[in-house]
């Protein structure tokens, strides 16, 4: 199973923040509080960013794929899954991409 080494705490906290963030995106969705309408926007655009993060990271972990990098197929390391749980490079492959 590949699975296996997924912890079910890794998901736990996929879930949580997935929770939060869709709960945060429908209460900046709802209210009118005064605040400047770009920061609204790019607010709802990092929770909407946040909450596919999650979607895509948890779709991975049912399909076994978590954990592995989408571009070079390598193992993602470890720390950096705990810093960022929903990655799916593995550091070289986002380094790369990031310059
Ligand atoms: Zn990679």
């Amino acid at each position: 199973m590949a699975t296996a080494d997924v912890s079910t705490d890794v998901v736990r906290a996929l879930e949580k923040e997935l929770h939060w963030y869709s709960r945060a995106q429908k209460a900046n969705g709802s209210s009118d509080c005064g605040r400047a309408q770009a920061a609204r926007e790019s607010e709802t655009g990092f929770l909407r960013a946040s909450v596919a993060a999650c979607e895509g990271a948890l779709e991975r972990v049912e399909n076994g794929t978590y954990g592995t990098c989408q571009q070079c197929g390598r193992r993602i390391e470890k720390g950096r899954l705990k810093v960022l749980p929903t990655t799916d490079r593995c550091g070289k492959c986002a380094k790369r991409t990031e310059q």
